[in-house]
C-alpha cells in the first residue's frame, strides 16, 4: 500500500489531518435479500480503501485516486446535483458529502487523496469501501456524532440517489461494521446485528475468494430487475417485502404467483433467508464444515432460480466441490467477479490447482484466488 498521507502533501501542498481505512467485503450467504429487508452473513476482507483527508473553508471538495490515473476533480459543495453524467469515479466521494449535506450536516469543503486494495468491480464491494472511509472521515473531522450504522445509512443513500445504483444496504454496513475473526449477522430490515466468531483456521478450515476476473456487462440492468421482480412478489403477496414470507408459507405463496420468473425470484429469497438462518445456526453449534453443502445449495438458486450467476462462477463451484472442497458458491451481484469456497485447509492447494485447471482448460485468464481472512471494518489510521 502506497503512504496516502505522504502523497496527499504532494498532491494538494499541505499535510492531511488525518488518515481513514474501510474494507471491501466477502459475503458469506444470504444473496439478493438485502434489498427484501432480509438476512445476510458478510465478513469483512483485509483489503481497504484508505483515505487521507483534510477539512477546506471554501465550500469546494477535491478528490484524487491514486488508482485511476487520472488528475484532481474540483467540485463545487453547491453545484453537486444528483446523478449527474461526467463526475465518474468521483461521484462516490462526492455523494457521500452531498448526503452528509442534504441530511442538514454542516460540511463546509474537504480535500481527499486515497488509494484502495480493494479489486473493483470483483464484487467485492470497492464502491462502499469508497464510501464508508469517505463518510467516516467526514465524520470524524466534522465531529458529526454518527454511528457506524447511520454512516452505512448515508452511504447507502449516497449510492442510491447520487451515483444512481439501487443497492441494498449490506455491503456499507459490512464496511462500516464488522470486526476482526468475526461474520457479521445483519437483519437489514431494522439494521440489528450480532458479531458471530469465524475462526477458521482453529479448526482447520480455510475460505477462498476466487476473483474470476470477469466482468459481464449484462449485470447491471440485470440488478435493477431483479429488484423490481422482488417487488412485483411481495405486490402479488401483500406483503411489505419478502421478507416476510416464511419457510412454511413459501409452497402456498408460490402457488398464489402467477408470473413464473417473479416465482423464481421469491423462491429464492426465502429460500435464501432460511439458508441464512440455518448457517448461523451451524456456526453457533460449532458445526462450521456443515456450512458448506449449504453454501453450494445458496449458488443453485441463485443459477437457477435468480439466474445471476455465469459459466466461469459455475466452473468454480463445479471445479472446487468436484476436488474435495466442502462448498462453494458466488458471492456478491454475479455475472463475473468473485465466488467463495470453504475447504479444509489441507486442501487449499488441491482446491486452487483444479479451479485453475479447469479455467485453463474452458480457455479463461487465471482466476484470482486469496484467502478471505474475516478483517477489521471501517476505522482511523492515524
Ligand atoms: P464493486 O463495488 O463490486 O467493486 P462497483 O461497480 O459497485 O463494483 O464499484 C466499482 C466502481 O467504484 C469503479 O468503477 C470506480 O468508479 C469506483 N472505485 C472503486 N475503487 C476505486 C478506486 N480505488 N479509485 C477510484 N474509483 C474507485
Ligand atoms: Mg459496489
Amino acid at each position: 500500500m502506497t503512504d496516502v498521507g505522504r502523497d496527499f502533501r504532494r498532491l494538494y501542498g499541505y499535510a492531511p489531518e488525518g488518515v481513514w481505512a474501510a474494507p471491501g467485503r466477502v459475503n458469506l450467504i444470504g444473496e439478493y435479500t438485502d434489498f427484501n429487508d432480509g438476512l445476510v452473513l458478510p465478513l469483512a476482507l483485509p483489503h481497504t480503501a484508505v483515505a487521507a483527508v483534510a477539512r477546506r473553508t471554501d465550500g469546494h471538495l477535491r478528490v484524487h485516486s491514486g488508482d485511476t490515473g487520472q488528475g484532481v476533480v474540483r467540485l463545487a459543495l453547491d453545484d453537486l446535483r444528483p446523478l449527474s453524467d461526467g463526475a465518474g469515479w468521483a461521484a462516490y466521494p462526492a455523494g457521500v458529502v452531498w448526503a452528509l449535506r442534504a441530511a442538514g450536516h454542516r460540511i463546509t469543503g474537504a480535500d481527499i487523496h486515497l488509494a484502495s486494495t480493494v479489486p473493483t468491480g470483483a464484487g467485492l464491494s470497492s464502491s462502499a469501501a469508497l464510501e464508508v472511509v469517505t463518510a467516516l472521515a467526514l465524520n470524524d473531522l466534522y465531529g458529526l456524532g454518527l454511528g457506524s450504522a447511520e454512516l452505512a445509512l448515508l452511504a447507502q443513500h449516497a449510492e442510491n440517489a447520487f451515483v444512481g445504483v439501487p443497492c441494498g444496504v449490506m455491503d456499507q454496513m459490512a464496511s462500516a461494521c464488522c470486526t476482526p475473526g468475526h461474520v457479521l449477522y445483519l437483519d437489514t430490515r431494522d439494521l440489528s446485528h450480532r458479531q458471530v466468531p469465524f475462526d477458521l483456521p482453529a479448526r482447520g478450515l480455510a475460505l477462498l475468494v476466487v476473483d474470476t476476473r470477469v466482468r459481464h456487462a449484462l449485470g447491471d440492468g440485470a440488478y435493477a430487475e431483479r429488484r423490481a421482480g422482488c417487488e412485483a412478489g411481495a405486490r402479488a403477496l401483500g406483503v411489505r417485502t419478502l421478507r416476510e414470507v416464511e419457510p412454511v408459507q413459501l409452497p402456498d405463496a408460490l402457488r398464489r404467483v402467477s408470473d413464473p420468473v417473479v416465482r423464481s425470484y421469491v423462491r429464492h429469497v426465502v429460500t435464501d433467508n432460511h439458508r441464512v438462518r440455518r448457517t448461523i445456526a451451524l456456526l453457533d453449534a460449532g458445526e462450521v464444515r456443515q456450512v458448506g453443502p449449504v453454501l453450494t445449495e445458496g449458488h443453485a438458486s441463485l443459477r437457477d432460480d435468480l439466474r445471476v450467476s455465469c459459466p466461469e462462477l459455475d466452473l468454480v463451484v463445479a471445479a472446487a466441490t468436484g476436488a474435495g472442497a466442502l462448498g462453494a458458491r458466488m458471492t456478491g451481484g454475479g455475472f463475473g467477479g468473485s465466488a467463495i469456497v470453504l475447504t479444509e485447509e489441507d486442501t487449499v492447494e488441491t482446491v486452487t490447482k483444479a479451479v485453475g485447471a479447469a479455467f485453463a482448460e474452458a480457455g479463461h485468464a487465471a482466476p484470482r484466488v486469496f484467502p478471505a481472512v474475516p478483517s477489521a471494518g471501517a476505522h482511523r489510521v492515524r
